[in-house]
């Protein structure tokens, strides 16, 4: 990056969930300090999918001052408060991955370790029944709680949601152009990106690039080689099909992901219609077979014709390199399973703006972003390939092959230790906490051998007690919630 240069021109390369989420968040951040020109081609096109979230969206929107109600009508959003997992641990079994804490928070030793002890002293109450999240989730109820008590996120359609962020992006100053980008030219001196050139020979120079082009990767890789890791070794499906139907009985405020035999199947119901999706491995897995599959597997009759989608998991070696910001799928992607792409986009934009100088930017600036953008990943890769790896699903080829792969060391220290100890750490702000590790693990059939000595303080009368009123306190609230479908309706002006 050409250090001498300071940033008051702002490009933005393609205009779907990435860019218009981060042209959203530069323009109301940024305002008049720097001039937003955002660039997409309508003929081209959105990759189309995109549905489930995880909570820090909330926030998000409520930072740039987003008004939930508008929001919620404006992308058909419904309510989400976890994952529901069928046939991973075993075909047969289930478990859920909620957005809540289960239990009670203890400074020393997670709620697991009281859990466990109970377990020991007779209460065969399911490590489920302590997560207000979870149990809401599956009575099909929500409402908004004080504190924000209820850890939530949203379904929703991600090409709406892009739309609704265009109208604020532009209100707050961003220009639009539309056109294909046909070349991307680069200053000869110093390498950086010097302008975009579109169709119909028009120019646009930008002092700094976001590449938001999606799969393509226009710039960042298609023009400066930024360089890919592949990490199709630990996660291996590389294909998918997306469909939608109507929705058949009221929307649930969770998403549910089925596994199959060579990957496992989404549903995810928005207000007026409910998203489908096969990811598979092609390897295991022809795409006639995964269509088939889809189609006898869904309820109701498609929307939508197929979209098929084929993708590499990995990252882009370098998301920031040059004068050049990789936001997005351009970025890498790793598969839908725990709803992070969305995520991702979200938190390299606010890194990005965290990392805006007034003047000239830092190769420091741009060391900082990527070292943290690739602990991001990591971090995010690791619990996904945990789904794959910790179970005891032998049944396909596909399986087999998850259970023999080598993990990272990372992964493989948190699982041992796990196993061992009990214990969960959250490193490093890292975005999933001690609770998600743990229903994952307990989910897909970890059984640690020990559990921390403090749990075994408690007189057998006091942890009655506690196990007690922890459950009922959920049950309780539970009780006292609306219909999630009502709710959302009210809530969204529709009654
Ligand atoms: P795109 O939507 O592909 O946008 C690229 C933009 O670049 C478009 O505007 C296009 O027109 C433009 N463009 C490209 N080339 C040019 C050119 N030459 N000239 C001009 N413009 C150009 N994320 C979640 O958080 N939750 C999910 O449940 C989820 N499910 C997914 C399921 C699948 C199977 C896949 C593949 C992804 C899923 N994602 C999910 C990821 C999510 O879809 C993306 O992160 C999100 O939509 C952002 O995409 P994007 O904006 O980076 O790319």
């Amino acid at each position: 990056m050409n250090e001498d240069k300071s940033i008051q021109r702002i490009v933005i390369a393609g205009g779907g969930t990435a860019g218009w989420m981060t042209a959203a968040a530069i323009a109301r951040t940024l305002g008049q300090a720097v001039q937003l020109t955002l660039v997409e081609s309508e003929a081209i096109g959105t990759i189309g999918v995109g549905e489930s979230t995880i909570p820090p969206l909330v926030n998000y929107n409520r930072l740039l001052g987003i008004n939930e109600a508008d929001f919620m009508r404006a992308t058909q959003a419904t309510f989400k408060l976890g994952i529901l997992f069928d046939d991973w641990k075993d075909i047969g079994t289930r478990y859920f991955h909620s957005f809540g804490l289960t239990g009670k928070d203890h400074w020393s030793a997670g709620f697991q370790h009281f859990w466990m002890h109970g377990r020991a002293k007779g209460h065969d109450a399911p490590y489920e029944e302590y997560c207000l999240e979870l149990v809401a989730a599956l009575a099909g109820k929500f409402a908004h709680l004080p504190d924000d008590r209820l850890n939530y996120s949203y379904q929703l359609d991600s090409g709406l949601y892009a739309r609704f962020l265009r109208q604020m992006a532009e209100a707050d100053g961003t220009t639009r152009i539309e056109g294909r980008i046909a070349q991307v030219e680069l200053d000869g001196e110093s390498g950086d990106i010097a302008a975009l050139r579109l169709d119909g020979d028009r120019r646009i120079e930008g002092d700094l690039f976001i590449d938001c082009t999606g799969f393509r990767a226009l710039l960042i890789e298609g023009a400066l080689h930024a360089g890919f890791e592949d990490w199709t070794h630990w996660l291996p499906c590389d294909s998918a099909i997306a469909i939608q139907t109507p929705n058949v009985g009221p929307p649930a405020p969770y998403t549910r992901v089925m596994a199959h035999d060579a990957g496992w199947q989404w549903r995810i119901p928005l207000q007026h219609r409910t998203g489908n999706g096969l990811v598979y491995c092609s390897r295991y897995l022809e795409r006639d077979a995964a269509l088939d599959r889809l189609l006898g597997n869904i309820e109701g009759d498609p929307l939508t014709q197929p979209n098929f989608l084929r993708f590499t998991a990995g990252v882009r070696r370098r998301q920031w390199y040059r004068n050049c910001v990789a936001i997005g799928l351009s970025g890498g992607f790793m598969e839908p399973l725990e709803s992070t792409a969305i995520h991702l986009i979200q938190r390299s934009v606010l890194r990005f703006i965290r990392m805006l100088p007034a003047g000239r930017v830092s190769a420091r600036d741009i060391a900082e972003y990527n070292d943290q953008q690739e602990l991001d990943a990591a971090q995010i890769r690791d619990f996904l390939i945990l789904h794959y790896k910790v179970t005891n699903r032998r049944d396909s080829p596909f399986w087999r092959h998850c259970a023999d792969m080598p993990i990272p060391d990372s992964l493989d220290q948190k699982i041992e230790l796990f196993r061992e100890t009990g214990r969960v750490f959250r490193r490093n702000e890292e975005l999933f906490a001690e609770n998600s590790w743990v229903q994952v693990m307990l989910g897909q059939g970890i059984e640690p051998r020990s559990y921390h000595p403090i749990a075994t303080k408690l007189r057998d009368d006091e942890l009655d007690r506690l196990l007690k009123m922890l459950r009922g306190q959920v049950a309780d609230t539970v009780a006292s919630l609306p219909d999630h479908q009502a709710y959302v309706a009210r809530y969204c002006g529709a009654e």
